[in-house]
């Protein structure tokens, strides 16, 4: 049987991703709760319906072609069943805008393969390629590894974006696959890293290293998201840095943005960050404490 995921997206032509033109395949589903998340939706491992607002024209197709999930306004917000599980079919080509979508859905690894070739021609210009990002790709290991398993069969360049929360035997056989790790380190302290993601950073550090000790020959950045409150001081951003530096990895600093807060109101959640910013004055200081040239 063809082995199936769940994705919420796949992205063309990023060069944010992994060096070059990028295809980025976004599997849905992640084991932490990173309170600053830029992509809530990632975080569910099912399908979720989402409504944004301002999207929104009014025009009452989904109250009349979507009746299992009670559909009505309150006012100018949409108000419905959340927890009704439709299925995309049923809710494709209802909302003209795409105010209200389903987020996720189920593809085999040949499907996702079609459309990553699909880009071929501006990898080879590019040196670009694959990449697998998540929610957490490690959290769906049998897809995962299949997929990038096949996509080395296909000559097809490979990196992962990991949050570093997986299984060790994950960990090590998808580095036998990949050209470049992107591993995400937010925090050294393992009880902070607990308190602001929901889980202790132990296992991640572990798998950091594993990747390393597998492959002393890949390219590994480490990438710490700068979040104002948690980790935007030079004392824990340097241990951060000493452990990339220790393992020959490249960092690179993050900053923290907003850009997420609507989609939390799309899914009915708050932002947990409240109000929080954190200036590019300031991002710019740590930046230049931590590095010399900002990126190693
Ligand atoms: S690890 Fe990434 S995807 Fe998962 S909750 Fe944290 S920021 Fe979101
Ligand atoms: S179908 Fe879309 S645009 Fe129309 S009312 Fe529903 S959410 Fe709004």
């Amino acid at each position: 049987m063809a082995i199936k995921g769940t994705i919420f997206n796949i992205q063309h032509f990023s060069i944010n991703d992994g060096p070059g033109i990028r295809t980025v395949v976004f599997c849905k589903g992640c084991p932490l709760r990173c309170r600053w998340c830029a992509n809530p939706e990632s975080q569910s491992f099912s399908p979720e319906l989402s409504w944004i607002g301002k999207e929104c024209i009014g025009c009452r197709a989904c109250v009349e072609s979507l009746p299992e999930l009670s559909c009505r306004f309150e006012g100018e917000r949409l108000c419905f069943d959340r927890e009704k599980v439709v299925s995309l079919e049923k809710v494709d080509g209802v909302c003209p805008t795409g105010a209200l979508s389903l987020i996720g859905r189920r593809v085999t690894v040949d499907e996702v393969l079609s459309e990553v070739e699909a880009d071929q021609k501006f990898y080879e210009r590019s040196e670009g390629g694959l990449t697998v990002s998540g929610g957490e790709p490690m959290a769906q290991p049998e897809f995962t590894l299949a997929l990038l398993s096949e996509a080395k069969n296909r000559s097809i360049h490979r990196t992962m974006e990991t949050c570093g929360m997986g299984a060790s035997g994950v960990m090590e056989e998808a580095a036998k696959y990949l050209d470049v790790l992107y591993f995400d380190v937010k925090l050294h302290d393992p009880q902070k890293h607990k308190e602001w993601t929901g889980a202790g950073n132990e296992r991640i550090l572990d798998n950091l290293f594993l990747a390393r000790r597998v492959r002393p020959d890949l390219t590994i950045r480490v990438r710490t998201p700068v979040i104002p409150g948690v980790n935007d001081n030079e004392e824990e951003l340097r241990e951060i840095h000493r452990i990339a530096l220790d393992l020959g990895a490249e960092h690179e600093l993050l900053k923290y943005h907003r850009l997420g807060a609507s989609k939390y109101e799309g899914l009915g959640r708050d932002y947990p960050m409240g109000e929080v910013k954190l200036s590019e004055e300031r991002f710019q200081e740590l930046k230049s404490s931590i590095f010399v040239t900002g990126v190693l």
